[in-house]
């Protein structure tokens, strides 16, 4: 049984003071939520605030809590940058690799996002590995290659020992704060290629455990109809994270058969 992944990418939105609001607000609005996970990527600087309100009360709390990005070293003079050891001490269980904004403004390839993928991995941070193809890419008929060639150069010489210490999430870029979700049958589609490619990596039980999200434009008005599908494990959110009510009734999705 894999335990859906309900996960806000708030990107270069809410400094402490509404980062710590939205933290109570949201721990009291999913404090009856049971049987999934709910996670927050704040930008770096609220880490250590909503770390230390997670370490005075992680009963009441029922949010974990992850980076957008890390360097992948323990420490040196690499100026701007933030090392695994560091997130790990401010209770971050996870970290987003290869975002697609990372991937196009800051330059990173495959190569770069599978160092700090084993970087992460070797600290105990929990990578989220993203991948996705751009619109042209989907339009040329390339896309299941090019998230094969992520997949796999993601995770080139990685060795998994249990379904708990990797997620991965599609995201197509053209559907990525834009308002265009794939189809639900579409991105069911590619998560089954890309748990494919996980069989073919580890083993079939391996790949059945590991959680595959969904992320580009998920909204309270489609997440239901996403969730239903056999291979979607969960969802990274954009926007819609931004507002305890919208990202609540995502962690909230129910599924109507
Ligand atoms: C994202 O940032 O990963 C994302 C999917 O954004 P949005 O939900 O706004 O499309």
């Amino acid at each position: 049984m894999r335990t859906p992944l309900m996960a806000a990418n708030w990107k270069m939105h809410k400094g402490p003071g509404e980062a710590i609001a939205f933290f109570n607000g949201l721990s009291d609005a999913v404090a009856d939520v049971k049987d999934r996970e709910v996670l927050i990527c704040p930008p770096f600087v609220d880490l250590y605030p909503l770390g230390r309100m997670l370490g005075e009360s992680r009963d009441r709390i029922p949010i974990k809590l992850g980076a957008q990005n890390m360097y992948p070293t323990e420490e040196g003079a690499y100026t701007g940058e933030i090392a695994p050891p560091m997130l790990k001490e401010v209770n971050c269980d996870y970290v987003i690799l290869g975002h697609s904004e990372r991937r196009r403004y800051f330059k990173e390839d495959n190569a770069f996002i599978n160092e700090k993928l084993k970087a992460a991995r070797s600290f105990g941070l929990v990578p989220i590995l993203c991948v996705g193809e751009r619109e042209e890419q989907r339009d040329a008929g390339q896309a299941e290659a090019v998230v094969t060639t992520q997949v796999r150069e993601g995770l080139g010489g990685v060795e998994v020992g249990s379904a708990e210490e990797l997620v991965i999430a599609y995201e197509p870029v053209w559907a990525i704060g834009t308002g265009r979700t794939a189809t639900p049958e579409d991105a069911q589609t590619m998560h089954a290629q890309v748990r494919a490619i996980l069989a073919d990596l580890w083993s079939e039980e391996l790949a059945g455990g590991i959680r595959i999200l969904y992320g580009g434009s998920v909204k309270p008005h489609n997440v239901d109809e996403l969730m239903a599908q056999p291979d979607i494990d969960g969802a990274l959110v954009g926007g819609a994270s931004l507002e305890v009510e919208s990202f609540a009734r995502i962690v909230k999705f129910q599924i109507v058969s």
